[in-house]
């Protein structure tokens, strides 16, 4: 039993809220914080019963981050604000010894790349302060990562080869919409592919490579090699990983509009000047695109994440698919919100409640993948994102 501080109130964090309302014996108090307050006061009262404070705070300024810790006096701190803030919101758990979570790793503004090297360089503060920090505990990061660590730990001897796959075979009727935040989401899919093999990086050019991919309950979807973060941290802690790769699925209608968008440079985060002020263009191209916290009213279908792993058992090779189907209208229907949101919030959630509960928790940084996976599979299965297993089937990759 705990105090949590949310920072964030977004799609993600309005699921947290939701999620840990509802858990008060985990939860004791809750604040949610954001840089627009009157977003956390819709949510707090959405929810009601008086479960939720909330609070203004600029996630870019270490002092007032400091100022508001203080004063509520969190145990921990779970950052659904962008990943622009990861560092600052660190810093801060750190001035005020207090722990921290968060679902996406840290990005520069001015560069679109992201890397765990930053914020695994906190390790020896949070270790000496005594403080626990759990990185990437969404979906993907997050449940992927935990699905990987189940596999190694109770089905195989050797995880060798990992394939994430990631279908939103959702539709919500616009002509063009991100699931979640705009800026973070096209910076993500827009640059080259990576994946591991033969003990190194292989890149490719974007969407280089893809293929049909069957997704249970849904079918065939187009599935595109992309780069994603949890591959940096699962090779490194999984080290009998000779192959580890992404795959995620778009619509023909997206990637054209992505193209177009790339193309005429609205993807660009160099400032521009426009009319005597400075402008970034994917910033601006956000301010019109649709809003993803508001895409879950007409949002129909499914997504379907999980991980192909081949490896060995006993000496002999084996397979092994293990994944969760999440309904965009079920989610709608309890949170407010779509899928994307909903089966990033969830895990948050449950990372939270393992670190309240003291079965995750260990001074330092780690990725989720590091912990025991075996309790928090439990409760995924408790709140809303159960999971399937099938062993010995046709992986297709
Ligand atoms: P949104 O853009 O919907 O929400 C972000 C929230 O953070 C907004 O409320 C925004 O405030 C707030 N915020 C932004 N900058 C600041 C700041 N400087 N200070 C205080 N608050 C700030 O994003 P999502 O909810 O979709 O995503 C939240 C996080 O979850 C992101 O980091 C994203 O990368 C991650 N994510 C992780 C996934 C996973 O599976 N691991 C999947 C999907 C998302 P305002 O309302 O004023 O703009």
């Amino acid at each position: 039993m705990g105090k949590v501080l949310i920072i964030g109130a977004g799609g993600v964090g309005t699921v947290v809220a939701h999620k840990m309302a509802g858990l008060p014996k985990v939860f004791s108090e809750i604040m949610l914080a954001s840089r627009t307050k009157a977003k956390c006061d819709a949510i707090a009262e959405k929810i009601g019963g008086n479960r939720i404070q909330t609070a203004q705070v600029d996630a870019d300024s270490v002092p007032q981050l400091v100022k508001l810790i203080r004063s509520f006096q969190p145990d921990l701190v779970v950052n659904v604000a962008l990943p622009y803030q990861d560092l600052t919101i660190m810093d801060a758990c750190l001035e005020t010894g207090v722990s921290y979570l968060d679902t996406a790793n840290y990005e520069p503004k001015d560069e679109a790349k992201f890397e765990y090297k930053w914020q695994w360089a906190y390790h020896d503060r949070f270790k000496e302060a005594g403080l626990t920090a759990i990185l990437g505990c969404g979906f993907d990061p997050g449940v992927t990562s935990i699905f990987t660590a189940h596999a190694a730990k109770n089905v195989f001897d050797e995880i060798q080869y990992l394939d994430i796959v990631d279908c939103n075979a959702g539709d919500h009727g616009k002509a063009f919409a991100t699931n979640f935040n705009p800026e973070i989401n096209i910076r993500e899919v827009t640059q080259k592919g990576k994946y591991w093999e033969n003990d190194d990086w292989q890149l490719t050019e974007p969407h280089e490579i893809h293929k049909p991919l069957n997704y249970p309950n849904i079918g065939p979807k187009e599935s595109y090699l992309i780069y994603h973060e949890e591959l940096e941290s699962l090779v490194k802690n999984f080290p009998t990983i000779k192959r580890a790769r992404f795959w995620m699925t778009f619509g023909q209608e997206y990637l054209t509009h992505l193209r177009v968008i790339q193309n005429i440079g609205m993807a660009g985060i160099e400032p521009i000047m426009y009319e005597g002020k400075e402008i970034v263009p994917i910033q601006f191209l956000k301010a019109v695109l649709p809003d993803p916290g508001d895409l879950g009213e007409n949002y129909h279908g499914e997504t379907s994440i999980g991980c192909r792993i081949r490896g060995l058992k006993d000496g002999k090779e084996q397979t092994y698919y293990i994944y969760n189907n999440c309904s965009h209208e079920a989610a709608y229907k309890e949170t407010g919100m779509q899928a994307v949101s909903y089966t990033t919030g969830v895990p948050a959630m449950i990372g939270a409640m393992m670190f309240m509960q003291e079965k995750w928790k260990k001074p330092g940084v780690y990725n989720v993948e590091q912990f025991d996976p075996d309790p928090f599979l439990e409760e995924l299965n408790q709140h809303g994102l159960p999971w399937n297993e099938l062993h010995n089937v046709d992986l297709e990759l």
